[in-house]
């Protein structure tokens, strides 16, 4: 049977060697050594790696797959696969179809390609990969890929993986030493719930390749404001084009074989956008598959004669794209702690974690920017369209009026009925019904979660996650070392809490995060401003930073080094990328096109001139592409010298790429631009917004 006359039930999750197909397909012993190895990381011995190996095998083989890969997320954002396929000789010119406990657990990827910021030395080019029981192998394209970590021989981890993995399990570990201290001897993990909305953008195949910015870099690097922007709003949430209608269903489709739960999808406020989110779940299986569907989100795409874009930038005027990472801590018997619950002392808990929160996102708030500081974000963070640079949370009116009442100690009255009481007496109700309508929030409670909203949609959403699990396990910690000891709990409970949501109160602001009049509040208040990914990433070495990760484990000094030697390298090679894409477009296409019209308007002029017509118009028209002509010539040219001098040293490479490089590229733009809306549309060398954004799709 295809899979398209599947039933939704049986479609979800068959590509997924899931639990369910693990119990089926395998031994009660090796299904048990495999949960066990889940639930605490005991390793599992060869024999039954043998058996799930031999398993895995079989179903992928039944399923059509040749190639076996381990599938990893080298510190680049993207992921990587090396694909094996099972053949093995076996005599007489056959082949058998081979795959070992061995190769399941452990592969040994040419790593020297993958960037390492200086972690690998290079007589030591390779890495080894590990399988991550606790994600399920899935196949793709006819192979069987199995999600692991990847490190180096020393033990550097040099994916996004591996962190990620330490930080949940770090904030667990502290997570249940709290629920310990209001009576919960049940819970044995806590596990950080995360749900990615995607935003992305789809165009016409034939007319993104007609745009050299666009395939090399993923924007536009020229192009006009059309007549038309996203001033009609009709776009959001409109119906959706049948051709778009076409590919989400196909998208639909390829996500739950993969067993990723898309669930809404809906047009977005730019023309052209849309967006997707899946139903949460754990952290570790929503960063793969966020992966996932970053990847089939291009190649269905592809398959309709469209092409999906996920820079956070595509055209300049028109809203980017973003990622919202919706998070919260749920126990192994899945209570929500951020949820207020239904008995006072499940309040009292929901309140120690909410300023656990609010503490750890104030003294960290550089680093959860520095998180989010790739150069496609810059373009974004602080534009009107998505959270400004500085960090804050959003609480609601409500929930911001309990702490009020708790910092100032007065009664608290809500102004909902619906309020509950806590038993810690001097502790205030606690509204239910918590709303969000700010839209404008860097990180905003939405009820029973937190919804980080300053990601790139570009990025990997591990880095952040990262952040926000280190940093509660951190807070967590400091709580449960000083509540342990505790001769009165409630009275110190109570205290702990007034403390220090009175210490961190700055961070909270329910007002319009885009109001100009924000970013001064926010320096009164102390609060960081970074603007651009060049200020924030220092924050990856800050001493503070780096004495919460190593803490806690979750990277060594080296590691965090690595990390950000990577971003700032980065930064740099983009830029180094745009200012050629761009030279060579000016070169090649937009200079020799605007010079041949400017002839034309020449040639108008003389002619006109000659039989003694009105000419004013050609004349002026030729002046000013001349004009221009010239300008962005020498802009241009500008633009070449300046990036013959790009310094050696990274860290100033970058200051000088945004220094230099960045404001040489936005005059070179300025001229173009320009001409292209004196330039006639078929002198122009490449389809413009109007084409892109607007056509039929
Ligand atoms: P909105 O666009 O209003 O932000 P969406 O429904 O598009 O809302 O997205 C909300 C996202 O938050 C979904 O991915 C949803 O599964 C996720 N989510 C809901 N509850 C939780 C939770 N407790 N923890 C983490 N994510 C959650
Ligand atoms: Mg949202």
């Amino acid at each position: 049977m295809s899979s398209k006359e599947l039933r939704l039930p049986e479609l979800f999750g068959c590509m997924v060697f899931n639990e369910e197909t693990m119990r089926q397909r395998l031994s009660g012993a090796s299904y048990e050594a495999w949960k066990q190895s889940v639930s605490d990381g005991t390793q599992l011995d060869l024999h039954t790696a043998d058996e799930i190996a031999e398993a895995m095998k079989n179903w992928a083989i039944e399923k059509g797959a040749t190639h076996y890969t381990h599938w990893f997320q080298p510190m680049t954002g993207v992921t990587a696969e090396k694909h094996d396929s099972f053949i093995t000789p076996a005599g007489r010119g056959r082949v058998i179809m081979d795959f070992s406990g061995k190769e399941l657990v452990r592969g040994e990827p040419d790593a020297s390609s993958f960037p390492s910021g200086g972690l690998r030395a290079t007589f030591e080019a390779r890495g080894y990969t590990a399988w991550d029981p606790t994600s399920f192998a899935f196949i793709k394209e006819g192979s069987l890929c199995i999600p692991t970590v990847f490190c180096s021989y020393s033990g550097h981890a040099l994916d996004k993986k591996t962190p990620l993995l330490r930080s949940m399990e770090a904030v667990s570990r502290q997570s249940v030493r709290i629920l310990r201290l209001f009576g919960d001897s049940e819970t044995r993990g806590v596990i950080p719930q995360v749900g990615p909305e995607q935003e992305y953008f789809l165009l016409d195949k034939e007319l993104y390749k007609q745009r050299e910015d666009l395939i090399m870099t993923g924007r536009t690097l020229f192009g006009a404001k059309p007549p038309r922007g996203q001033e009609l709003e009709d776009h959001y949430y409109g119906s959706i084009r049948p051709r778009v209608a076409a590919y989400m269903a196909d998208l639909d489709n390829e996500l739950w074989k993969l067993g990723v739960l898309s669930k809404t999808k809906h047009n977005e406020v730019a023309p052209s956008q849309h967006e997707m989110a899946p139903i949460y779940t754990d952290c570790n299986s929503a960063c793969d598959q966020n992966q996932i569907t970053m990847e089939m989100m291009k190649k269905v795409a592809d398959r309709h004669g469209l092409v999906c874009l996920l820079h956070e930038k595509p055209f300049a005027g028109v809203n980017g794209s973003g990622k919202h990472d919706n998070w919260s801590l749920a126990t192994d018997d899945g209570q929500n702690l951020f949820r207020p619950g239904s008995t006072p002392r499940q309040n009292a808990r929901f309140l120690l974690f909410l300023t656990a929160f609010i503490k750890g996102v104030d003294e960290y708030q550089d680093m959860l920017r520095a998180t989010v500081a790739i150069p496609g974000n810059d373009h974004r963070l602080g534009a009107q369209e998505a959270p400004p640079a500085v960090v804050s949370i959003f609480l609601g009116e409500e929930l911001s009026a309990v702490v009020d009442s708790i910092i100032n100690d007065t009664d608290y009255h809500s102004t909902r009925k619906r309020t509950l009481q806590i038993g810690v007496d001097v502790l205030p109700p606690i509204p239910m019904d918590n709303t969000d309508r700010n839209r404008t929030s860097p990180m905003a409670f939405t009820g029973n979660k937190f919804e980080f909203r300053m990601l790139g949609s570009s990025m990997s959403i591990s880095g952040p996650n990262i952040v926000l699990n280190t940093m509660m396990a951190e807070e967590l910690k400091q709580f449960a070392d000083e509540l342990e000891g505790s001769a009165d709990f409630d009275a110190d409970l109570s205290a702990v809490i007034r403390r220090e949501l009175s210490a961190h109160r700055r961070i909270i602001f329910d007002g319009n995060g885009y109001d100009e009049s924000w970013l001064a509040e926010a320096r009164l208040r102390g609060l960081d401003n970074y603007p651009t990914a060049v200020d924030a990433l220092p924050a990856y070495i800050r001493e503070k930073n780096i004495d919460l990760f190593t803490g806690h484990n979750i990277y060594t000094r080296e590691e965090v080094y690595a990390r950000y030697n990577i971003h700032v390298e980065n930064y740099t090679a983009t830029m180094e990328i745009e200012a050629r894409t761009m030279i060579d477009m000016l070169r090649k296409e937009i200079l020799p096109a605007v010079s041949c019209y400017g002839i034309t308007l020449c040639e108008a002029y003389e002619r006109k001139k000659a039989l003694g017509l009105p000419h004013r118009h050609e004349e002026n028209y030729a002046r000013n592409n001349s004009l221009l002509t010239d300008s962005l010539s020498d802009a241009c040219g500008k633009l070449e010298k300046d990036l013959r001098h790009v310094p050696e040293d990274p860290e100033e490479a970058m200051l000088y790429c945004h220094n230099v490089i960045v404001p040489d590229m936005q005059e070179c733009r300025s001229y173009a631009d320009q001409l292209e809306t004196i330039t006639a549309r078929d002198a122009w060398p490449f389809p413009v917004y109007s084409d892109l954004l607007f056509s039929e799709i």
